[in-house]
This record gives C-alpha cells, sequence and structure tokens, in this order.
C-alpha cells in the first residue's frame, strides 16, 4: 500500500503555526488553511461535552466488516477521561447510545460514528481515518455539536480501515489514538504544530499515541480561558505552515470543518 494510503489521516483544514504554542483552537467562521486561530474561538457553552455513540453499523456480519462497537465505547470513554482530567480544560462524558442515519439533519447530539460507505466529498477523502465536524453559531463560535466519523472497512468500502487496539500492526488504525484525537477536536482544539503531540495533523498507521502531551494539556486548558487566549498565535504563513500544508497533501489528510449554521443546512439538504 502506498505510502500515502497508510498514513493516519486525521485532518488538515485548521493545521495552522502559532509562535507562542503550537496546539490551535478551532474558531467560527472557519479558519482558513494557513492562518491560526482567525475568527471568534470556538467554546462550549456548558461541561460536561457529551458524546454519544451510533450503535449503527457498529455491528455488524464478520465476513463483511470488524464490529466496533466495544472498541469504539470502549476507547471513547477512556479518551474522554482523558482529557477531562486535564482538569482546567471542559470535561467530556458519554452519553445514551443513538441510532441515526449520518445523512441525517444536524440535531444538537454530537456523536461518533462508523462509516462504512465513504463516498468522496470534500469531508470524505480517501485516505481518511476519522474526521470531526465541529457545528458551531457563526456569531458568537458557540459549539452546537460536533460529529466523529471513523471511516471502517466494509465490503462496500474495501478502502476503509480496520481499527484495533493492541500491538501496532501494519495498516490498522489505533482505535485508542484515533478517538483521543477526535475527542480533542470535539472538545474544541484544531491541530498542533507540536510533533508527537496527540492533536498533530497526521501520523502513520502503524503508530500509536495514546497519551496527551504537554501541548495537548494545554491546548485543552486554553479552551477554558477567559477571555479567550487567542495571542501569540501568528497570522501569516510560516516555514513551519508551509511544512504542514505538505504534509497534509502527502499523507492525504481530510478535513474536517467548523460549519456554521446555514452552511449545515446547505450541506444537509443537497
Ligand atoms: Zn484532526
Amino acid at each position: 500500500m502506498a505510502r500515502g494510503a497508510r498514513a493516519l489521516a486525521l485532518c488538515i483544514a485548521l493545521a495552522t503555526p502559532c509562535a507562542a504554542h503550537a496546539y490551535c483552537r478551532m474558531t467560527a467562521p472557519r479558519t482558513p488553511p494557513g492562518a491560526c486561530e482567525l475568527g471568534t474561538p470556538v467554546a462550549w457553552r456548558g461541561t460536561p461535552i457529551t458524546v454519544h455513540v451510533n450503535t449503527r453499523d457498529l455491528v455488524v456480519d464478520p465476513a463483511a466488516g470488524q464490529p466496533l462497537d466495544a472498541l469504539v465505547r470502549g476507547y471513547a470513554i477512556v479518551a474522554a477521561r482523558r482529557w477531562s482530567d486535564v482538569g482546567c480544560g471542559p470535561t467530556m462524558a458519554l452519553g445514551d447510545d443513538v441510532d441515526a442515519p449520518l445523512d441525517r439533519a444536524r440535531d444538537g447530539r454530537s456523536a461518533l460514528s462508523a462509516n462504512r460507505r465513504w463516498t468522496p466529498d470534500a469531508y470524505h477523502r480517501p485516505g481518511t481515518v476519522a474526521f470531526t465536524v465541529m457545528t458551531t453559531d457563526a456569531t458568537t463560535g458557540a459549539a452546537l455539536e460536533a460529529d466523529v466519523e471513523l471511516n471502517a472497512r466494509s465490503a462496500d468500502n474495501p478502502l476503509g480501515y480496520a481499527f484495533g487496539d493492541g500491538a501496532p500492526s501494519w495498516g490498522v488504525a489505533d482505535a485508542p489514538s484515533v478517538l483521543l484525537h477526535e475527542l480533542g477536536h470535539v472538545a474544541g482544539l484544531a491541530h498542533s504544530l507540536r510533533a508527537g503531540a496527540v492533536m498533530e495533523a497526521s501520523m502513520d498507521v502503524e503508530r500509536q499515541r495514546r497519551e496527551l502531551t504537554d501541548d495537548d494539556r494545554a491546548g485543552a486548558c486554553a479552551l477554558n480561558a477567559r477571555p479567550a487566549v487567542t495571542g501569540g498565535c501568528s497570522a501569516a504563513p510560516t516555514r513551519s505552515g508551509a511544512w504542514c500544508a505538505a504534509l497534509c497533501l502527502v499523507c492525504i489528510v481530510a478535513a474536517h470543518g467548523v460549519h456554521a449554521r446555514r452552511e449545515t443546512r446547505r450541506r444537509t439538504t443537497s
């Protein structure tokens, strides 16, 4: 398998350089590539942030794809606890399971879903392992919901990924690492340029990144800062930004986005 296809793709759109710290927050409206924290920082109005496991397609015919229910539920709990245990950032908790189609209208619930039909579009790019779409109020930056999709291998999606939780295995995405990264997005973090950070934009599939770094923890704490911490980030493209853009292209990393409500409506009705 080509190196690019093996790369663990964990989103690109908001990976940006920062002068004073490596982490970045999501902003509303969407931060353009090459910039950092332009716009209103996204923030949840209350905690804990509740995330629901979407049971649809998590349990499948083993001949057609792997059952993901135990992996997703179990490591989502672990990831939520990791972020919550930072202490000065938002807390996260799992709510009741939901059963919802992926093309549902935004319903105010944040859900973790397995997608076994990865039809290419702006979000479902080939090679992407998972992405998170944050829906916000475009004016205030208030987070409304954040939905995570996993690119799950199936008979209908042979180029999707198998997910595992054991020793690194060629071509198998590490479920604990992927869920920890995506729940970082759910919390409100964009990508970090700090090598080795959980919120780094990409890493090889065979790697594992199961523990938060100091940079990840600092980012989580910034999410609760009042007023919002935005100083220190450079909006101008830098050498690091160019490197990131190149890396993102090589790794075929995919997008996650910050949607304004109006944008969301267009998408879900088109
Ligand atoms: Zn990402």
